[in-house]
């Protein structure tokens, strides 16, 4: 396959070389320009637990690239989805399909504003990566990734997708409800993210707590009547379960949440998308969800003042 990656940060860095080196033509498009220097001159290296790798695949800006893609993937934090978008727009054609595999709620729509929702794929993966320095990036552990066109089960597309990413490595599947996957992984991250944030802990640590279950239960417990009132019905036990998994050190280990990661740099986190959408809509179907709007304020608060200490400091990252 012929395939764009939109945002070749962490996750970008990660989903594309693996599709690269399984032998697909790949070009990785981003505007952090140290970052896309780097791999133009020396290649993107990759750490894992297997050791350090340097892949030497094609890196562009989205704005001067050009070219003709099966596959345009998505993968800028959530509240860049639209300018990604408008920078490239000229590299979406009537073949070309856009996946997105971001988290939070709300890119959905704001594909739609771009691309005829026939060509719009989504998906919700368990893989995991981080950002080290220009050019250099960390991955995690394995994964699983699931992949839906938004309105439709099955597809002969979506099914290539699917083996596509198998053929590379990436754990994939044909999901039978994506908008469910998402509401899943955003409640999770809407409960997680924060409070690892708030309280500066890994995920291990915020589940040794031995009152936890008061604030995850609270918290699950508001977000379901909004995403029922969404047409989204979710079971509170195994969002629980899920969450409970991943105190078990072993799952998480010491990881940090990339919320956390992105206050220390004075960046704006993703919360407009997970708790600040959960509150969105429980406004529009009359609901109040009281613990997501207080977490939602102090993590707004808390982007305020990092971003002030960070350029006093002058330690933002970029
Ligand atoms: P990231 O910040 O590491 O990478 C995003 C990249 O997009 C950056 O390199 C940035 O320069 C680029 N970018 C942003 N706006 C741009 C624009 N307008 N034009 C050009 N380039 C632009 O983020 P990430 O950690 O890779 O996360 C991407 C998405 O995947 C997020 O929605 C995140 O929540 C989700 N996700 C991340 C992980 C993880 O472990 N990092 C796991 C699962 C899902």
């Amino acid at each position: 396959m012929n395939i764009v990656i939109a945002g070749a940060g962490a996750m970008g860095g990660r989903f594309g070389s693996m599709l690269f080196q399984a032998g697909n033509q790949v070009v990785l498009v981003d505007e952090w320009k140290e970052h896309m220097n780097f791999i133009q001159q020396y290649g993107l290296e990759v750490t894992n637990e297997a050791g350090k790798e340097v892949i030497h695949l094609p890196a562009s800006f989205p704005e001067t690239h050009n070219g003709e893609y099966d596959l345009l993937i998505l993968l800028t934090k959530a509240m860049e989805t639209e300018r990604m978008l408008k920078k490239c727009r000229h590299l979406i054609k009537k073949k070309t399909k856009v996946l997105t595999l971001q988290n939070g709620l709300g890119n959905i729509e704001v594909l739609e504003r771009f691309i005829p929702r026939k060509s719009i794929y989504a998906g919700v993966t368990t893989f995991a990566a981080r950002m080290t320095a220009p050019g250099r990036m960390e991955a995690f552990g394995s994964g699983v990734t699931e992949i839906m066109h938004i309105d439709n089960e099955e597809t002969p597309e979506a099914n290539e997708l699917v083996d596509t990413f198998n053929y590379s490595g990436i754990h994939a599947s044909l999901s039978n409800d994506v908008m469910k996957s998402i509401w899943k992984k955003a409640i999770f991250n809407s409960v997680l993210n924060p409070l690892c944030t708030l309280l500066e802990s890994s995920v291990s640590e915020i589940g040794s707590y031995k009152e936890i279950d008061i604030l995850i239960d609270g918290m699950i417990k508001e977000a379901l009547p909004v995403a029922a009132a969404e047409g989204i019905g979710l079971n509170f036990d195994e969002i629980k379960h899920t969450i409970k998994t991943v105190f078990d050190p072993s799952m998480s280990g010491s990881h940090m949440s990339s919320m956390y990661q992105d206050i220390l740099r004075g960046r704006k986190t993703e919360i407009d998308y997970l708790n600040g959408a959960i509150v969105q809509k429980a406004e529009k179907h009359g609901l109040f969800v009281p613990s997501h709007l207080f977490v939602y304020q102090l993590i707004r608060m808390l982007e305020e003042s990092a971003k002030k200490k960070c350029t006093s400091e002058n330690s933002q990252v970029r």
